[in-house]
């Protein structure tokens, strides 16, 4: 072989090995090849495009629906009257805009002081269907309740109210907002609405808008909890998709919100190919 074809052969061939060893080289990885593989583009092009995405929404709110009529055909005239507690984001409130803000920054990981600036500019969208059955609830005297851990200090339940009341739902005061900012803990506050109505189900994204006993960092034993109370879903755990953030991020990195690390991506790495095919 000719010196220079050698040369570029032997070239070609580190290149294609540096290729193939990239997703390893956390620490060197620049700037823009994060861009490229960045941890976010996955989950939001799944959001922001595909109609399954959408399509559960109308199926858990319709589920909601079918719950709320059957609680009211079966009311007697002495019972509580009925309730719905749902979550707010991503639950009624969509963010696919500071998601998609988010990755042409460059940035792969959930940021605490963008999602506060965002917040404050009412961008939020009503999920597909929560409107509708929000207002069914609403004109057939079933109370809502919006119960949210958001934190955005003092301005947290102002800024809120405003959120829910710009895309149009119903009951949106301090009676019916409960805003959790110093624990993520929402059982307390389902129990004091349980004292006075009678809950027909609960809505959310995250397992712990259900129950705080999901709110496990140990990935296997979150499944297994979940697993034991498989006959509830869909029936008073009414859950909806999000790949994007939650309690299950928390259990792969040990809190809800990791920094954007070279280490937090190669445990997100780690619990991707948690199970990988090695012929
Ligand atoms: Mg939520």
């Amino acid at each position: 072989m000719h010196e220079t074809v050698k040369v570029l052969v032997k070239t070609l061939a580190i290149s294609m090995a540096l290729a193939a060893a990239m997703p390893a080289l956390g620490q060197n990885a620049t700037r823009n090849d994060r861009d490229i593989e960045n941890n976010l583009l996955m989950a939001m092009a799944w959001k922001q495009t595909a109609a399954e995405f959408r399509a559960l929404y109308h199926q858990g709110f319709n589920i909601a629906r079918m719950r709320v009529e059957i609680a009211l055909a079966q009311k007697q005239d002495d019972s509580l009257p009925l309730a719905v507690i749902s979550d707010v984001d991503e639950t009624l409130l969509l963010a696919n805009d500071y998601w998609g803000y988010l990755i042409t920054q460059g940035q792969d990981f959930f940021d605490d002081a963008s999602w506060d600036r965002w917040i404050e500019e009412n961008r939020a969208v009503a999920s597909p269907g929560a409107l509708e059955v929000l207002n069914f609830c609403m004109s057939n005297s079933v109370e809502i309740f919006y119960v949210t851990n958001r934190d955005q200090g003092e301005a947290t339940v102002q800024l809120a109210i405003e959120n829910l009341n710009a895309v149009g739902f119903p009951l949106v005061d301090t009676a019916h907002l409960r805003v959790l900012r110093e624990s993520s803990n929402k059982e307390l506050v389902q129990q004091q609405i349980r004292e006075d109505y009678e809950v027909v189900a609960l809505l959310g994204d995250n397992l712990n808008d259900f129950a705080r006993r999901y709110y496990s960092t140990d990935v296997d034993q979150r499944m297994s909890l979940m697993e034991q109370d498989k006959e509830r879903y869909g029936r008073d755990y009414i859950l909806f998709p999000n790949p994007t953030d939650g309690h299950w991020i928390r259990a792969i990195f040990g809190e809800s919100e990791p920094a954007a690390t070279d280490e937090n991506r190669a445990i997100l790495r780690r619990a991707a190919t948690r199970a990988a095919w090695a012929p």
